[in-house]
């Protein structure tokens, strides 16, 4: 008798920046495989760039094991793997009997193995914080791991000299590891072993005004469009690629955020809220969506426009103005952003701190820009305003106002 094949799933990024359910693909009359197609909520959608996923039973457990993101491969890869792996076919790997628990360091080699085929940076991220995990703690198997091991890691990265990021991070991928959500290891999932390393978050730089204006000076109308939109709304990433021409209110000439289940957007409670924008924008708006097909300010075929990140990037490398000095990743590869349109420079959380400068540089107070921002805590906003343009018009007359007459 045949054993059934393990069967295929895609799991895709989501307006929201989360990764989607898993999907299952879908496949032609003559049962090939179509490239990036799955059922979702029951209808077919297409998502390049997805990861494929196969369902399996390994030691009687269910789990999904990522098989890469070329189709071809991964239909070939589902069909070489029984439904159900039991220990017997899988005793190659070396694994610890159940009765003994999973040794730490084979768990270890296990992961890293699997997580080589994410970007450079983050493997080596994450090989470098399980090392110095394992030499912080002395324990054999993995479920003898507990929370006061995390802390004694923690410990011993302060005492290294380690910032609170990197301590949140380091911390954070042991515990990841630990969790194993997605199957990256053998053994059960460990999901009550976790601590928080609290770490203050520096808000970006606002764009320059130089910086803007070389911006736009590079930008095709629709982009111009969809930078004002940015610099008029204060909206994150998300937002903005679900933001639709019935958000505005003309009475109140303001832009609400609200949920959208049918993008699945699902914004915290803090985040629902209504925003004043220029009346400029406004017009510009209502202008397009008479133009438009549909009633997404910034749609990509009627979908939330998953790319605009990108937009960002390619304007920015087309037009000569990354760095030149940082790096990035491309298919995995490590790259300059000279060669590529990588440059950490050009990112759109960026837009955000310029409306909150603007705004508050305009007279608005901080409780209200906290609001228009949808910040849940002031202390959040107040950081955002620290660190203020020091070369505008405003302090220079402020600076030499007070020098007067000395
Ligand atoms: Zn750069």
């Amino acid at each position: 008798m045949r054993k059934p094949k393990a069967s295929l799933y895609l799991r895709f990024r989501m307006p929201d920046g989360k990764q989607s359910p898993y999907c299952p693909v879908l496949y032609d009359s003559k049962s090939r495989i179509r490239p990036f197609w799955c059922l979702v909520k029951g209808m077919p959608e297409h998502h390049p760039g997805a990861t494929y996923y196969k369902r399996v039973k390994r030691d009687g457990k269910w789990g999904w094991e990522s098989v890469g993101n070329d189709a071809n491969t991964a239909l070939s890869q589902s069909h070489a793997t029984p439904l159900v792996v039991t220990k017997a076919a899988n005793s190659k790997q070396n694994v610890a009997t159940a009765k003994d628990g999973y040794r730490i360091d084979d768990e270890v080699a296990v992961y890293l193995l699997n997580i080589a085929k994410l970007s450079p940076k983050t493997y080596k991220a994450y090989k470098r914080s399980l090392e110095l995990f394992q030499q912080s703690c002395q324990k054999i198997y993995i479920h003898q791991i507990t929370k006061q091991d995390l802390q004694a890691f923690d410990t011993s990265l302060i005492e290294d000299g380690n910032e609170d990021r990197t301590r949140h991070n380091r911390v954070q991928h042991v515990v990841t590891f630990l969790r194993n959500e997605e199957g990256r290891r053998h053994g059960p999932a460990i999901k009550d072993v976790s601590i928080t390393v609290k770490y203050v978050e520096a808000p970006p730089e606002a764009y320059t005004r130089q910086e803007l204006a070389d911006l736009f000076r590079m930008s095709d109308e629709d982009e111009k469009f969809l930078w004002r939109f940015f610099l008029g709304t204060g909206f994150r990433d998300s937002e903005v690629s679900v933001a639709e021409v019935t958000d505005v209110n003309r009475d109140t000439k303001t832009i609400r955020v609200d949920e959208k289940p049918y993008f699945g957007f699902k914004p915290k409670d803090r985040e629902k809220r209504n925003v004043p924008i220029p009346d400029a924008l406004i017009s510009e708006i209502d202008a397009r969506a008479q133009s438009g097909s549909c009633c997404l300010i910034y749609g990509n075929h009627g979908r939330p426009n998953g790319h605009l990140l990108r937009a960002l990037k390619n304007v920015a490398f087309d037009g000569g103005l990354n760095c030149g000095k940082c790096k990035g990743t491309v298919d995995g590869k490590e790259v300059s952003c000279a060669e590529a349109p990588v440059c950490e420079k050009w990112i759109l959380h960026r837009f955000r701190k310029n409306f909150a400068t603007n705004r508050h540089d305009g007279g608005a107070s901080a409780r209200k820009i906290q609001k228009w921002l949808g910040h849940s805590s002031l202390e959040t906003t107040l950081r955002y305003l620290a660190v203020g343009d020091d070369t505008s018009g405003e302090v220079r007359s402020i600076v030499n106002g007070v020098h007067v007459g000395l």
